[in-house]
């Protein structure tokens, strides 16, 4: 039985203060022993939140790495960094990093094995454009992602991998998959993932959702066979994300 992850992807949106009290906020409505909770923040949110969550069953992530361990790369932070702040998740192929920084199938390759060596959760993110899903090949593009992203990860790393499954036309827009498009797609991934890995890990490997999930779909769309959790970006820094963990009651 594959445990749910839901994940806040708080993208750029708070100054380490407004950080803070927005963990201090959701910390006493997030709550489900039943679930994964991960907040993934921006680097300089890491350390505020980190105070606010010790001792919570909360895990830290980030949204983003470097694929090199240490050197000139200006701006840049690296897994080395990251682990020693204590994150334990991190985000790697959002379509915003894709579209906005030209992150290629290579780049993301290069930082899932990456964090792998270094034993982080990656959360690998994929997913098509409106042009794509309209054009009919959806399950064709993320195959391919997903094959270019896991060449060179062993089975057994493949497992500690959670994928995301997000819709481009779905992210920010209030636009949401269908339960019935949610579910053909991560059906759709984890026989991908059974291509290359075979049964077990397809078993096990967990995939999420996202794309404007909320309060009110979230039942519906968790319920679904293979969808294992939910990656959150505007509804995880209100309120209602309390009620996203809590998405059975
Ligand atoms: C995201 O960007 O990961 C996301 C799912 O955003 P939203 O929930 O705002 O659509």
């Amino acid at each position: 039985m594959r445990r749910k992850i839901i994940a806040g992807n708080w993208k750029m949106n708070m100054t380490p203060t407004e950080a803070k009290a927005l963990a201090t906020t959701l910390a006493p409505l997030v709550k489900n022993p039943e679930v994964d909770v991960v907040y993934c923040v921006p680097f300089i949110d890491i350390f505020p939140v980190k105070e606010v969550i010790a001792g919570t069953a909360v895990h830290l992530g980030a949204e983003n790495v470097y694929f090199e361990e240490k050197g000139a790369f200006t701006g840049e932070t690296s897994p080395a960094m990251l682990k020693d702040a204590g994150v334990e998740y991190v985000i790697i192929g959002h379509s915003e990093r894709r579209e906005y920084f030209h992150e290629t199938d290579e780049i993301i390759n290069k930082k899932l094995l990456k964090l792998l060596e270094h034993q982080f959760k990656p959360i690998l993110c994929c997913g098509e454009s409106l042009a794509q899903r309209e054009a009919g090949v959806t399950m064709d593009f993320i195959r391919m992602q997903l094959k270019l992203a896991f060449q060179g990860v062993s089975a057994s790393d493949a497992a500690k991998v959670t994928i995301a499954y997000e819709p481009i036309w779905a992210i920010g827009t209030g636009k949401t998959a269908t339960v019935a498009q949610a579910e053909e797609v991560c059906r759709g991934i984890r026989e991908t993932v059974k291509e290359l890995y075979g049964e077990a890990i397809a078993e096990e490997i967990r995939i999420q959702y996202g794309g404007s999930m909320n309060e009110k779909n979230c039942k519906e769309l968790l319920a679904e066979p293979d969808i294992d959790g939910g990656l959150i970006g505007g509804a995880s820094l209100k309120p209602e994300f309390g009620h996203i963990v809590n998405y059975k009651a």
